[in-house]
């Protein structure tokens, strides 16, 4: 079985009940995606998106941006794994480059909150991806490797997980890699997932780092690229919408 297909947008701290409106117009021009389509929205968000999401034919799925390790307790400010699946989430990302930088993130931390996610019936979406001081050194395969080993735990599945590669100097920049450097890390991902996971070689892997509407179809034909974690493309469903039609 090919991995699936998956166009997913990070809302990040944007968006409003307005906003929503956005799913609306999504829905009517995509309302047969070849690809699995799904928005994860801020936390207050995500109810009434899957409320409005469930009233077209679920055709986008609704995450979370994040979760917490423990399935409840004192942790204020925090929102678990439950949570999410109750409040109509699908899927969860985690260890976001800037969840990573602004709250300290670990990889440790990842596989917990990833392990969190599984048990609560959602899809983790772990992210990866090395700085630009990185790259320019050329550690990026390494570092790469190492947060894939780090950052997922044992139980992961293609059902469960889908690993997103960004690389942090390209989030929000308008710069991207080359596609022999996007095909690099792919193909990288691509043998470690496989050597240490049964269905490994159906695991979804998704590129993410300003991604646009201009440039999607050349990045969606890079081998192993089974498509994009898009931030501020996914705000507006004309732009998101092209991306989800180059994907699908
Ligand atoms: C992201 O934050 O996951 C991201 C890829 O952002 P952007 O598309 O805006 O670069």
């Amino acid at each position: 079985m090919a991995p699936r297909k998956l166009a997913a947008g990070n809302w990040k701290m944007n968006g409003d009940l307005a906003a929503l409106d956005q799913i609306d117009a999504l829905a009517r021009d995509h309302a047969a995606p070849g690809c699995d389509v799904l928005i994860c929205p801020p936390a207050v968000l995500i109810h009434p998106m899957a409320a409005r999401v469930s009233g077209l034919a679920d055709t986008i799925a609704v995450g979370g941006q994040d979760c917490h390790a423990a399935a409840s307790g004192a942790h204020t400010g925090d929102i678990s794994a439950v949570q999410l699946k109750d409040a109509g989430a699908s899927h969860v990302i985690l260890g976001h480059s800037e969840r990573r930088t602004d709250h300290g993130e670990t990889d440790a931390e990842v596989t917990a909150k990833a392990a969190a996610a599984h048990r609560a019936g959602l899809v983790a979406i772990i992210c990866v991806g090395e700085s630009e001081a990185q790259r320019d050194a050329g550690e990026t395969l390494d570092v790469i490797a190492a947060q894939l080993a780090g950052s997922i735990p044992e139980g992961a599945t293609a059902r469960n997980t889908v690993i997103a590669y960004e690389p942090i100097w390209a989030i929000g920049t308008g710069r991207t890699p080359t596609n022999d450097q996007i095909a690099e890390v792919h193909q990288l991902m691509r043998d470690r997932l496989t050597a240490r996971f049964a269905d490994g070689d159906q695991m979804s892997l998704l590129y993410g780092g300003s991604v646009k509407p201009g440039n999607a179809a050349e990045i969606f034909a890079i081998a192993h690229v089974n498509g994009a974690l898009v931030g501020g493309a996914s705000l507006k469903a004309s732009d998101f919408g092209p991306i989800v039609s180059a994907l699908g």
